[in-house]
């Protein structure tokens, strides 16, 4: 997942201009409870987070001030994506890091949560598999959150996805990806995201390809068997890793993959490039910049 600065917008200024542009009859209740979801604002962050209950007609006018589109809600979306765009370079989802934003998540739902329908730290652009996938889980039976905040949760130095490289003995390679058990509030929610949003097949296709195409880069630019290929590969793993690990951090499939293949023995290295050599590359998109050799 990736952490990315709340957007810096006046919430109460916006939720204002949204209830003065709606109609007659929602104007007046969304008027009676504006206090209230001011004041529910301040709460955001606090947890456990509880609704504060509007009333039914006031959370639907709620949803559809959100679901409608006025012009301060457009405006709202634009500035919510463009604050994405410049904060991640690459408008990748801050969920999985594998799709493009499209939707924006209610990172609580809004139909349990209608007085965070317009909230901005309760948007976040995501791709639409997760924003589905994730539904309308947000907390545990446990009570705990199911999710990571992209606004307000970091990783910081903790790396909680892990990489499995195996290398059989005809160079073929297999990618898994799993979270490593652990007791910190974020290795909980990780492993949560990690299964709801289904990122181990997902992961498992990218990483996969992402190695082919590691490979056969690699055993394009040798020219044979030089006596230091093995450390060419290390070198060109260890570049891929120089352009992932700051963009995206520690627990993204790639930067996981590049630390699995640095750990892995130079012959399992030459195998898995000398294989790579004999089978027709496969084209795929990638999310590596520089590719070695180039
Ligand atoms: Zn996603």
């Amino acid at each position: 997942m990736r952490s990315v600065h709340p957007p810096p917008i006046n919430d109460v200024q916006v939720l204002d201009r949204i209830i003065a542009g709606r109609r007659r009859g929602a104007k007046p209740r969304m008027q009676a409870v504006r206090d209230i979801v001011v004041n529910a604002y301040q709460e955001y962050r606090k947890w456990p987070l509880l609704p504060v209950g509007l009333v039914p007609s006031a959370a639907r006018d709620f949803c559809r001030a959100y679901e409608n589109g006025a012009s301060a809600m457009v405006a709202l979306r634009n500035e919510l994506f463009a604050h994405y765009a410049s904060e991640s370079k690459d408008d990748l989802c801050p969920y999985c890091l594998v799709e493009l934003v499209s939707d924006l998540d209610h990172w609580l739902p809004m139909r349990d949560f209608p007085e965070y329908s317009v909230l901005s730290k309760n948007l976040v652009p995501s791709c639409h598999r997760c924003n589905e996938e994730k539904g309308r889980r947000w907390k545990t039976v446990a009570g705990e959150r199911v999710y990571p905040h992209p606004y307000f949760d970091d990783a910081g130095s903790q790396r909680v996805l892990v990489c499995s490289l195996t290398i059989g003995g005809d160079g073929v390679s297999e990618v898994g990806y799993s979270v490593v058990p652990g007791n910190t509030p974020y290795a909980r929610v990780f492993a949560n995201l990690f299964q709801d949003l289904k990122l181990r097949g997902r992961f498992c296709r990218r990483g996969a390809e992402e190695w082919s195409r590691f490979c056969g880069f690699a055993s394009a630019g040798l020219t044979g068997a030089e006596p230091d290929s093995v450390q060419r590969v290390r070198g060109w793993l260890a570049q891929s890793a120089a352009v992932d690990v700051p963009r995206f951090g520690d627990n993204h499939w790639a930067s996981a993959l590049w630390r699995a293949a640095s750990q892995a023995t130079d012959a399992d290295l030459l195998r898995a490039v000398t294989a790579a050599g004999q089978r027709r590359p496969v084209p795929v998109e990638t999310s590596v910049d520089a590719g070695p050799g180039e």
